[in-house]
């Protein structure tokens, strides 16, 4: 047979977290790889979902979402950030944020359209653009003062007649920036100079550290109209397993996101969506434990990194540290990752592998913290045997 997967998917094989993943374990490695943490979410909630399925929820929720959980979505970003959405019509649940992102690719972006992302972008928005036909723009993030930002003159060249779409994603997997009120205020302003949509994929929205705020794009004036926010219970709850998600827009965007959704998923499994508006309204407590809690294990982590010899950008937030291998003697990111299972039984992510342009991304490598203290100290002592 001749190849049968499509030409437009060619170039995704399978995705680094697998080949990573599959090599920690044949090899016994600690797995800093892959963004999943390694303890459950609030006790209360999983529960939730147990009574859920007990109770009888286990039939086709409406397509939308349940209405508790639209509600308690609205009434979180009312309360969060003073936007308001109306739960009948505002708000679409979603088989995480990954379908979230399909469907509003899939349901706003014409083959040949041009879509902007910031490089290294999560492994799915290429995916989703390159199954729509249209064509990913990549804006690179550089280091500058510690952490990873991009270039206002950059982004604004990167916008032609045929940009449709910019996919903003902050707190940013994988560099750990959390964009600051100037630099959503250059975004804020072009797209709508240019007349474009903006897709916010905000699931690190509440894991951000030493106080800085997460700041929707939506609350930019001029911006909700044309925004369509993407969450997910997965980060903020630790239940990433869970695939559950949403989309606030106005009713044009999200009627056209759940044109598509109803025929990728139809609906999202309800005994999570009854769990996870639980989590919404009573949980937010065990959240914030989580968050200062994850800032601990940050600074263990990049403490750690630093002293095996590692260059470390501080992330603002997310689960992720960036580091630079140069000062080790390392340029290749994906071979030293390759190797370093074998070299100190440690597995971490290439960050080359998020880029369109893989040099430039070529001597960083990403390290996950959301892990017990003890699995963080053990990968460390092992790193420091690096030659
Ligand atoms: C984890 C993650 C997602 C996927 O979220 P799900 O709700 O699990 O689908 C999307 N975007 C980023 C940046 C992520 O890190």
């Amino acid at each position: 047979m001749t190849e049968p997967l499509v030409s437009r998917m060619r170039a995704f094989g399978t995705t680094i977290f697998a080949e990573m993943s599959a090599l920690a374990v044949r090899t016994g490695s600690i797995n800093l790889g892959q963004g999943f943490p390694d303890t459950d979410g609030p006790a209360a909630m999983l529960d939730r979902a147990v009574e859920a399925i007990a109770a009888g929820a286990n039939q086709y929720p409406p397509g939308p979402g349940v209405p508790d959980l639209r509600h308690a979505v609205s009434e979180h970003r009312s309360a969060h950030y003073g936007l308001d959405y109306d739960p009948d019509g505002e708000v679409l649940v979603t088989v995480g944020a990954t379908e979230a992102i399909a469907a509003s690719v899939l349901a706003l972006c014409e083959a040949g359209d041009e879509v902007i992302a910031f490089e290294p972008y999560y492994d799915s928005y290429a995916a989703s653009i390159a199954l729509s036909g249209a064509r990913l723009v990549a804006v690179t993030l550089r280091p500058a003062d510690g952490r990873f930002t991009f270039d206002p003159d950059e982004l604004r060249a990167a916008v032609t007649p045929r940009t449709r779409a910019i996919l903003v994603n902050s707190p940013h997997n994988p560099t750990g920036t959390v964009f600051t009120r100037a630099e959503l205020a250059v975004i804020a302003e072009l797209c709508q100079e240019r007349d474009l949509i903006a897709i916010t994929d905000e699931v690190y929205e509440h894991l951000t550290f030493d106080g800085v705020e997460h700041i929707p794009l939506a609350t930019f004036p001029g911006m909700r109209e044309r925004t369509v926010m993407i969450s997910s219970a997965g980060k903020t709850f630790s239940v990433t397993g869970w695939k559950t998600g949403w989309v606030c827009a106005p009713p044009p965007l999200v009627g056209a996101v759940q044109t598509v959704k109803q025929f990728l998923t139809f609906t999202a499994s309800a005994p999570w969506q009854l769990a996870v508006t639980y989590g919404l309204r009573h949980e937010l407590d065990w959240v914030a434990a989580l968050r200062s809690g994850l800032q601990d294990k940050r600074d263990r982590l990049m403490e750690g990194l630093t002293s095996a010899g590692f260059e470390v950008f501080r992330p603002s937030g997310t689960y992720f540290v960036q580091t630079d291998i140069r000062p080790l003697g390392f340029t290749d990111g994906l071979e030293l990752t390759r190797k370093l299972p074998a070299l100190a039984g440690v597995v971490a992510i290439p960050t080359q592998v998020f880029y369109d342009h893989p040099e430039r991304g070529a001597h960083f490598v990403r390290f996950a913290f959301c892990k017990k203290d003890e699995v963080i100290d053990e990968a460390v002592a092992r790193l420091k045997r690096l030659p």
